[in-house]
């Protein structure tokens, strides 16, 4: 038999935070050696639980949750999301303006595949997360990046935005807490992608799975009650982060603003939803539950809590480190460190952090995995507990203090 070749779609597609770092990371652990893995923003193997109330409603479920559902998600869960919304500025979000899914990834990548045709070209952040321009690649749009910029507490810059405006661009992703940057976006930058919106006709996808994970007062404001009646904005949110449970696999999509233009890519979506059935129906069951109930999230997010306490030490000793700054995060789970390149010349960054790897049993991602054009970055998790991530960027630093020393 001929030897069979992935397709051609892939062939520009890059995942990177599981890419050639995790399978040198996996040969290292096949030989026997405890790699910390911080490459991924999974809280659970750090020790993190869900809250009761959730592992109770889906165990109490499982009877009821063995068919397909609706494709678009259950009727309960759809609503909660839309009552969510309601409550927080956007009074006319319906259950019908909600597409459940398995996780904000499958939807990233269902909402991509109905809305774009090829040569699109979509605006995404750099950095940004990766799946948004890997998806958008494997619909047959072209990404384009935008610069946020690390001198403004990583905020987009408005005017590369614009600059990069063309009669082929048709949307502009946001995200917002920001993964890797964990910068929080401030109500007049909002205003300000929102407005460049308006006047290109864009659709906004705004990525918002870390919209509870806030420090230090900083308020996260829904891109949707900004953008209101006349521009389009399709919301993302979920369950994996704040509370916890990336492994249920529960997100949802809800869709604002001028929602009458948007009913043929409505029924493509929903024609999308129907061929992949249904998300798994048990997860659905937690989210009225979740968006409802006590939200202990808030108990991670302040001083004394792990969430905070992990991402404001991780920030503090990076930038003890000679050569190395850290914008401090604002949200979200990571740090994402510029390494000098006076003092860290980096050809390659993804080989920067197999060396790092190799030699002290830490996996981070390097920046370009992040669509960030140099090799002067790389992205840490702030998972760990403070006494592991002390050791861990203990290590990082002996490492670069080695890199100086060559
Ligand atoms: N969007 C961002 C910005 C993320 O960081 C992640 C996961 O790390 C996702 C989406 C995917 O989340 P989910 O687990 O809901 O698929």
């Amino acid at each position: 038999m001929r030897a069979i070749k992935q397709s051609k779609k892939l062939r520009d597609v890059r995942y990177d935070v599981r890419g050639p770092i995790l399978v040198e990371a996996q040969r290292l652990e096949a030989e026997g050696h405890r790699i910390l893995k911080l490459n991924i923003g999974n809280p659970a193997p750090f020790g993190f639980e869900a809250p009761q109330a959730i592992m109770a409603d889906i165990v109490h479920h499982l009877p009821s949750a063995q068919g397909y559902s609706d494709s678009r998600g259950i009727y309960s869960a759809r609503t909660a999301v839309a009552q969510y919304y309601q409550s927080h500025g956007l009074a006319d979000a319906k259950v019908d303006d909600v597409f459940l899914g398995n996780g904000v990834s499958e939807l990233i990548t269902m909402v991509l595949q109905t809305f774009v045709d090829d040569g699109n070209e979509i605006l995404v952040p750099a950095p940004d997360y990766p799946l948004w321009t890997g998806a958008v690649t494997l619909s047959g749009g072209t990404p384009v990046h935008y610069r946020c910029d690390e001198d403004n507490g990583w905020q987009p810059d408005l005017a590369d935005i614009e600059s990069k405006i063309t009669p082929n661009t048709h949307a502009l992703v946001i995200i917002n807490p920001n993964n890797p940057t964990g910068a929080v976006y401030t109500t007049e930058v909002l205003q300000g992608l929102v407005d460049i919106a308006r006047r290109h006709d864009l659709v906004i996808f705004s990525d918002e799975i870390y919209e509870k994970i806030l420090f230090d007062g900083a308020e996260h404001q829904h891109t949707a009650t900004v953008a209101g009646d006349d521009v389009l904005c399709l919301t993302f949110s979920g369950l994996s982060k704040a509370y916890r449970v990336c492994g249920y696999r529960s997100g949802w999509v809800l869709v604002s603003g001028p929602k009458h233009l948007a009913r043929d890519f409505l029924e493509g979506l929903t024609l999308v939803a129907n061929m992949r059935m249904c998300p798994n129906v048990p997860a659905q069951h937690a989210i009225q539950t979740a968006l409802g109930g006590y939200q202990s999230v808030d108990e991670l997010i302040i001083p004394g809590g792990r969430y905070y306490d992990q991402a404001m030490l991780a920030d503090r000793l990076l930038n003890e480190i000679p050569g190395v700054s850290s914008v401090r995060p604002r949200g979200a789970l990571y740090c994402f460190p510029r390494l000098d390149p006076e003092v860290y010349p980096i050809a390659d960054d993804q080989q920067f952090v197999i060396e790092l790897l190799r030699a002290k049993k830490i996996l981070v991602t390097h920046g370009t995995g992040f669509n960030w054009p140099d090799p002067d970055h790389f992205r840490l998790v702030t998972l760990p507990e403070v006494d592991v991530l002390t050791e861990a960027i203990g290590r990082i630093a002996e490492f670069l203090e080695e890199y100086r020393a060559a």
